[in-house]
């Protein structure tokens, strides 16, 4: 096991010097504001997080999207297409790839969902897999990661994914929260379905991207979830399937009941320790496998 907390903040220059190279020149700092955004952000995520490195996440050119976080901190993503060689038959009728979202720190105390969303981005950099076209969100709810000490919830003390605007939230949302969870702060799904800008932003992504398949990663129950259509997974690496349940507001119960996309839920073992290399190798090529052979026409491997 790996820690994923950074006691101290050593990292990146990266702001700083994007910021210097115009004072030394006299002039004033001009990098373009989303690389400036993607610089900040990256700064701090690698002060936060040991597996992540803010130079390396800098590198991965990340984009701000269209909403901040409660805190006005940058909600960001990245897009990693298909395979050149096989563009061209993906667009055949009937051949795109496949598009798969994939999303870690919804709940900003499970430091590992994030982490290992970066080091499967550098997998993918390598990966000869399925033909795939990807969006990352690794960081979901940047003020809870950030947050001192690290907290489950936004900046308004929301569960995010307890805040999607499923068709039962009006009516069940608030009574789970009063009944089952005994106003557990940590699951306060908020006034409202979708009041928080972080779900307004990944509703809005799902909406844009139109993905295939959602991968959510989460902490600490050692499980996979899922919801929705498709044969579900039953096992990538250790983690075997275990439904936990569906929950009024949750992305599971979003995007696999009411959107009809299939949402695989990714509950690492430990919120602060990263799994081995050879388990998030393992995990990440039972995933590809699964994704191959229910998503990618004419791939039964
Ligand atoms: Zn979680």
């Amino acid at each position: 096991m790996i820690p994923v907390f950074r006691p101290l903040a050593p990292c990146c220059l990266a702001l700083s010097l994007l910021m210097a190279q115009g004072a030394v020149r006299g002039e004033p700092p001009a990098p373009l504001p989303s690389e400036a955004r993607a610089a900040r952000w990256c700064e701090e995520l690698g002060r936060q997080l040991y597996s992540v490195s803010a130079d390396a996440c800098l590198g991965l050119d990340f984009r701000p999207g269209a909403m901040r976080s409660v805190e006005g901190r940058s909600l960001m993503r990245v897009d990693r297409l298909p395979h050149q060689a096989r563009q061209t038959a993906s667009n055949r009728p009937g051949s795109r790839a496949p598009r798969v979202m994939m999303i870690g720190g919804i709940h900003g105390d499970e430091l590992t969902s994030v982490s290992i969303v970066f080091k499967w981005l550098e997998r993918l950099a390598a990966d000869d897999g399925p033909d795939i076209h990807w969006r990352v969100i690794p960081l979901a709810n940047p003020d809870g990661l950030l947050a001192s000490p690290a907290q489950r919830m936004n900046a308004r003390g929301v569960d995010l994914n307890r805040n999607f605007d499923t068709p039962d939230w009006q009516t069940k949302a608030m009574d789970y929260w009063v009944g089952r969870t005994r106003r557990d702060p940590r699951r306060f799904p908020g006034d409202a379905a979708v009041s928080e800008p972080e779900t307004r932003w990944l509703q809005d992504e799902i909406q844009d991207f139109v993905p295939d398949v959602i991968v959510s990663i989460h902490a600490p129950y050692g499980v996979l979830d899922f919801d929705g259509p498709a044969e579900e997974p039953k096992r990538f690496g250790r983690l075997r399937l275990n439904r936990l349940g569906v929950y009024p507001g949750s992305l599971g119960n979003y995007g696999g009941v009411f959107k009809g996309v299939p949402v695989i839920t990714i509950e690492l073992p430990h919120a602060t320790r990263m799994p081995s290399a050879r388990e998030q190798e393992a995990i990440w090529h039972d995933m590809l496998k699964w994704i191959g052979q229910n998503f990618v026409p004419g791939n039964l491997s």
